[in-house]
């Protein structure tokens, strides 16, 4: 039996898990919908079983949507804390899976583990800053600040910051249940189908919605660039299926910043600075394996937060 690492992507839809050690060596596969706790983790301790009479699992990495706890030193370390998601608040993660497996699980954000996987084989090979943002139903971000994943009080909440709104040019008020016009807010999918009454997926290319979603995503660009001042940003997420917007972000982060963040990679490269994720949709269970080996690596350490 060779030893390999399980991942798992637990999402708010659904549930990827995962058994490999690299992009190239994914030994098995599983995604199902997120239901109840009971019932999903069920299914991903079910699956590793499994995997377990074939291989030996070291470890578990889980990146997880929140907000989570991720501090190693927490009595609540790995529960799901005040989710608005019906029957997950307070969950115990990391604790449900461990105690089933008996072996260590290990749990970061979805957009921190992201991070990683795309830092390891992706879009941010070489890097020692760089933020992953997603743009779906909600948005979130994370990365690695100095070589290491972005942790701090809690955890950034990227999609929470607050934006000008100019209500004359857009008078949708937002959803965020906690700030409204936040960035989530104007700007996540969910916002975009409510203000349009179309889903994102089904908007035209040549629709306003674009244009104005590509001001708001890069006025939080600029914020970060400004506050972080990150290597490269990688943007992915739902939202970021349609074409034309990357391009449209890039331009109004150049408009916005206005020649005084003054780098070649801004000025002359951007196309190569806010970049797609190069694992696509598997950044999320790929990070999440990484992160099982790092653990392994970084035993007796917080291994999340020592990421090198
Ligand atoms: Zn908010």
């Amino acid at each position: 039996m060779s030893t390999v690492y399980g991942g798992i992507e637990a999402g708010g839809t659904k549930f990827i898990c995962a058994v490999g050690t690299s992009p190239g060596d994914l030994r098995a596969e599983t995604r199902f919908p997120t239901t109840t706790p009971i019932e999903t983790i069920g299914r991903a301790v079910l699956f590793f079983r499994e995997q377990q009479e074939q291989e030996t699992l070291a470890a578990i990495g889980i990146g997880s949507f929140g907000p989570v706890d991720n501090n190693p030193i927490s009595s609540t370390y790995g529960h799901i804390t005040n989710t608005p998601k019906p029957g997950w608040a307070q969950t115990d993660l990391v604790g449900m899976i461990q105690d089933a497996l008996g072996i260590p699980v290990i749990l970061d954000t979805d957009v921190n583990v992201a991070a990683l996987g795309e830092h390891r084989w992706g879009a941010a090979k070489g890097l020692d800053s760089f933020i992953y943002l997603t743009v779906g139903t909600g948005i979130g971000g994370g990365g690695i600040m100095n070589s290491q994943l972005m942790h701090g009080l809690i955890h950034p909440e990227m999609g929470h910051i607050r934006i000008p709104h100019d209500r004359n040019i857009d008078p949708y008020a937002g959803l965020c249940p906690y700030h409204g016009d936040c960035l989530e807010g104007l700007a996540s999918g969910l916002a975009i189908e409510a203000r349009w009454g179309q889903s994102p997926e089904t908007l035209p290319a040549g629709h306003p919605a674009w244009s104005l979603e590509a001001y708001y995503l890069a006025v939080g660009l600029v914020n970060f660039i400004c506050t972080l001042s990150p290597q490269r940003i990688i943007i992915s997420g739902g939202v970021m299926e349609q074409p034309r917007l990357l391009p449209l972000v890039r331009e109004n982060v150049r408009r916005l910043l206005n020649g005084y963040v003054h780098t070649p990679q801004i000025e002359e490269e951007i196309d190569k600075y806010i970049v797609l994720p190069h694992l696509g949709k598997w950044a999320g269970v790929l990070g999440a394996i990484a992160l099982a080996h790092i653990s392994r690596l970084n035993r007796g350490d917080s291994a999340s937060s020592n990421y090198n």
